[in-house]
């Protein structure tokens, strides 16, 4: 991870990105599972094998150092040879949704990366855990607060570590920013406007625009980006949300939100803005400072982001996010590390979620979140 030379940037980056690596050598292991002992790469199973799988994480984790692809678990035969011989993965690795439990007895895979439509994270996360697997769980964790608090006590109870799929806690811009508001680089934050939004046109069966199966629209999908970059963006959690919802294609966003706004209030008196569509393409964070501003554009998609700010430009050399991600867990789970996206950051996020929704349902009306620093990982104090 090289940062490019920059006149007043030139500090290096968190030690948690170095650490990892450094950490290599270090013959001691925490939270490991009954497979994990005097393992130094762990084996990952891929539950799920859409567009997400097969595009990002496959593909990086053949770049991984910590982890490598062990297995994977679906529910569509003909992918099974096709990532067995794609990838090298014996047939005693390849389970589908109704025998994946038997994945308990299989020492080669260590953790179970579930990357399946919303409503399934928790049923696939809990089997995972009881199997005695480590998990990680994609964004958002589940579609409500109630089935995160299942995952986290699953997890809890079988002594496996849990991590959600937030990539961007792993690559150096997010980092960056992380590091402003720690060291108070521009001074007080007053105001943070966090965009993560697309333009959705493909087919209306899929099933995002299935409330059952997604949970809900562009603020389950996209709009959890904007909560976290808002909440790194101050490095506090909101105290309150109120929110307002708008439609401009009805006949193709029939059950789930289109376009959402909320704002919300930090502890600091910082004002957060918050914006997430399937209707247009935003992809955003923007911090104004009593000492000055920074911001990312690109801020949250699979990079290279870029950045800007009133001490100059933000650059770092690019490289795969989802690598990045799935090392430091791995990392955590062999050499003890930060656990950079834990379950009670997605417990977080789902709990604004739904103040969001409960917001929008009374007319705008301002919900307090009782937060406290829950999800909070190496923010400002
Ligand atoms: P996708 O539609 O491409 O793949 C979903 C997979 O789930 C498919 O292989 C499908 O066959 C399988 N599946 C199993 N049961 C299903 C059912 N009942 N209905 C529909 N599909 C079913 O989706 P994706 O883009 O790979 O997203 C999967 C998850 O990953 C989602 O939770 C999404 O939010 C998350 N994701 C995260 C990122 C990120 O940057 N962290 C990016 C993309 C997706």
């Amino acid at each position: 991870m090289k940062k490019i030379s920059r006149r007043v940037f030139n500090k290096k980056l968190s030690t948690g990105l170095f650490g990892a690596g450094a950490l290599a050598s270090m013959p001691f292991a925490c939270g490991m599972g009954h497979n994990s002992s005097k393992k130094t790469s762990l084996g990952i199973a891929l539950v799920g094998l859409g567009s997400y799988s097969t595009y990002q994480l496959a593909p990086a984790l053949a770049q991984t150092k910590h982890c490598h692809l062990a297995g994977i678990v679906t529910g569509t035969k003909e992918k099974e040879s096709l990532w067995a011989s794609n990838y090298n993965i014996p047939v005693t690795n390849i389970y589908n949704y109704q025998n994946f439990d038997e994945i308990a007895k299989n020492k080669d895979i260590d953790i179970v990366y579930v990357v399946l439509p919303n409503s399934l994270h928790a049923e696939f996360s809990i089997r995972a855990a009881k199997a005695g697997k480590h998990v990680i769980c994609e964004k958002p964790m589940a579609i409500s607060v109630e089935e995160c608090d299942a995952i986290i006590q699953s997890c809890e109870k079988a002594g496996v570590n849990l991590g959600i799929g937030y990539r961007l806690h792993s690559e150096p811009y997010t980092q960056e920013v992380k590091r402003f508001v720690k060291e108070n680089t521009f001074g007080k934050i007053n105001y943070v406007l966090a965009e993560a939004a697309y333009r959705s046109t493909g087919n209306p069966g899929q099933w995002r625009l299935n409330k059952r199966l997604s949970g809900g629209g562009a603020l389950m999908n996209m709009g959890v980006y904007s909560i976290q970059s808002a909440i790194y963006g101050t490095g506090e959690n909101p105290l309150s949300v109120s929110a307002q919802e708008y439609s401009t294609r009805p006949e193709y966003f029939k059950e789930t939100d289109e376009t959402i706004t909320a704002q919300l209030k930090f502890p600091s008196g910082a004002l957060g803005n918050i914006f997430t569509s399937h209707n247009a393409n935003a992809n955003r964070l923007y911090a104004s400072c009593d000492s000055g501003w920074f911001a990312l554009e690109p801020a949250n998609n699979y990079g290279p982001l870029a950045g800007n700010s009133s001490l100059g430009p933000i650059a770092f050399e690019h490289e795969s996010q989802q690598k990045l991600q799935m090392d430091d867990f791995a990392s955590h789970i062999l050499y003890g590390t930060e656990n950079r996206a834990p379950g009670a950051m997605g417990k977080r996020d789902m709990i604004i979620v739904e103040a969001i929704y409960k917001s929008i349902a009374e007319g705008g009306s301002t919900i307090p979140l009782n937060l406290g620093n829950m999800g909070l990982v190496g923010y400002r104090p």
